[in-house]
């Protein structure tokens, strides 16, 4: 199970373009949605629920440009960062000039490691345990990189799912998950889990965190859900 895997949704209307871009992603270890038009597009964002969104600039009905503002505008979409693809830099100058809120510009034709470099460099802003960032709360240091978690200084043992709540939990610490949105993250939407199997992975964190002494930086807020800090 991959749930940390991070979605990338591919919005291209040329199929050979937007298979090429997806075969890439995918080898670079992402999930990868694809919608041909921006109708789809917007639907696929609710469906999917994308990490990130590349987004071609000319799409049939709905263009790249309204699909970004409508994205920007929306509270649930707003810090999904969306890369704009486009064919001419005069478009990317206008793109600018509009102010869509895109949060980075890629002129066609481009070149695949750059834009993966591009894709990257966002998803470290807002998804960083996925692209293998080492995170730090108080005296916790998660490195996604080699799995190995550490409070003050001593190695903790965790198992995988633990591992990845902790580093759902250490990509925004203070924020309150609820027990849904926990599912969908780490156990992934594709897969029926029952709620209460969230607080059995919750409970067992807890006494991981706590292995050596310490307390329980894990909060349950009430009514809500649980948050680290
Ligand atoms: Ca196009």
């Amino acid at each position: 199970m991959s749930a940390q895997q991070p979605t990338v949704l591919v919005v291209e209307d040329e199929p050979a373009q937007r298979e090429i871009l997806s075969y890439n992603l995918e080898a670079e270890g992402f999930r990868v949605a694809r919608a041909e038009d921006g109708e789809q597009a917007l639907l696929l964002v609710e469906e999917e629920a994308p990490d990130i969104v590349l987004l071609d600039w000319m799409l049939p009905n709905v263009s790249g440009i309204e699909v970004c503002r409508r994205l920007k505008t929306r509270a649930e979409t707003r810090n999904v960062p969306v890369i704009m693809l486009s064919a001419r830099s005069e478009e990317v100058d206008r793109v600018r000039g509009l102010e869509t809120g895109a949060d980075d510009y890629v002129i066609k034709p481009y070149s695949v490691i750059e834009l993966m470099a591009r894709v990257r460099a966002q998803l470290r802003r807002t998804r960083p345990a996925a692209v293998g960032e080492r995170l730090e709360y108080e005296d916790i240091v998660l490195d996604s990189e080699t799995h190995r978690v550490t409070r003050g200084g001593e190695a903790l043992k965790l198992g995988p799912t633990e591992f990845r709540l902790l580093s759902t939990f250490m990509e925004k610490p203070g924020r309150v998950w609820t027990r849904e949105q926990l599912l969908d993250r780490v156990w992934g939407r594709d897969i029926y889990v029952d709620t209460r199997t969230v607080d059995v992975h919750i409970g067992r964190l807890r006494k991981a965190l706590c292995q050596h002494g310490g307390d329980d930086p894990l909060r349950t807020v009430r009514g809500a859900g649980y948050a680290l800090g």
